[in-house]
């Protein structure tokens, strides 16, 4: 469904990112990955789908290191087609005991990097008349939840970010969204299970639950699998005119 089609997506070495990757790799596509971590060890899972497919190291913090990873995905790959906006780090503290280096971290990985990005392909997307953008936001760009105020105003501003970019290219075979997922386990989460286990004195599972309960009605934690199957359909002729939206996939979470 997506031969002859190219994709980026950032912070692809683990959780969500990699889930995505592997299943646009499986369905046709030519990837570039990126992150830190086991770069080796996702690369070489998504080379089973797309052998061809290569990594970028580029730091999502670093503007310069942006823009030459989208030029390295047009000159490597031919285009930058499909441009799927993952890496995200979490830091949680109060406000008044955020730590301001964390603070500027998670604006400039969650949110200014998917400025960066999208402003580097835009012109190749425009020139081809075709360009498919989904943004990994969150609940939280959304909703709040206490201790998080940069990831908070990090994802709600992925979201006016995807809407302002979706009206600028309405007219155009370029389409623009956000995907809003609750609870995944992936690395990411997995820290704040563990802190919430050592917090409460329990075990793994019931750490689970617990963060579950509090905000998931569904009490099931989303999997990147389902989150990649929302982002294949964000890519087909279907979803041509899904323009703008933030789709949650977060058990009922914001539906309360
Ligand atoms: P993860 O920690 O498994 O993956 C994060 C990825 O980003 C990794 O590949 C990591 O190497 C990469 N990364 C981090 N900093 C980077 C940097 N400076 N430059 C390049 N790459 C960098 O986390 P995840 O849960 O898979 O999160 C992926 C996205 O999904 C994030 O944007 C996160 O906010 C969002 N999200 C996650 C959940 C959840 O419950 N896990 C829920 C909603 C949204």
């Amino acid at each position: 469904m997506l031969a002859g089609k190219t994709a980026l997506v950032t912070g692809s070495t683990s959780g969500i990112g990699l889930g995505i990757a592997l299943r646009l790799a499986q369905l046709g596509a030519r990837l570039m990955i990126n992150g830190f971590g086991d770069a080796e060890g996702a690369l070489a899972q998504v080379r089973a789908h797309d052998p061809k497919a290569v990594y970028h190291g580029a730091d999502m913090s670093r503007p310069d290191q942006i823009a030459e990873m989208v030029r390295s995905c047009e000159s490597q790959l031919g285009s930058c087609d499909i441009l799927v906006n993952n890496a995200g780090i979490q830091h949680v503290a109060n406000v008044e005991n955020f730590p301001v280096e964390r603070w500027d971290a998670i604006i400039a990985i969650n949110l200014s990097s998917a400025f960066h990005t999208m402003h580097a392909a835009l012109p190749g997307m425009k020139s081809r008349n075709w360009g498919r953008i989904v943004n990994v936001a969150s609940v939280h760009g959304l909703v709040a939840s206490a201790g998080k105020s940069a990831y908070v105003a990090a994802k709600h501003g992925v979201i006016g970010l995807t809407k302002a970019a979706a009206l600028e290219n309405a007219t155009t075979g370029i389409t623009v969204n956000a995907i809003c997922p609750g609870w995944v386990l992936t690395p990411l989460v997995q820290k704040q299970v563990d802190a919430r286990a050592a917090a409460d004195g329990v075990d793994d599972a019931e750490a689970k639950r617990r963060l579950l309960a509090e905000k998931q009605p569904s009490l099931q934690f989303t999997t990147p699998e389902e989150l990649a199957e929302l982002v294949v359909f964000l890519c087909s002729p279907a979803a041509q005119n899904v323009r703008g939206v933030a789709w949650n996939v977060d058990g009922g979470w914001t539906a309360q």
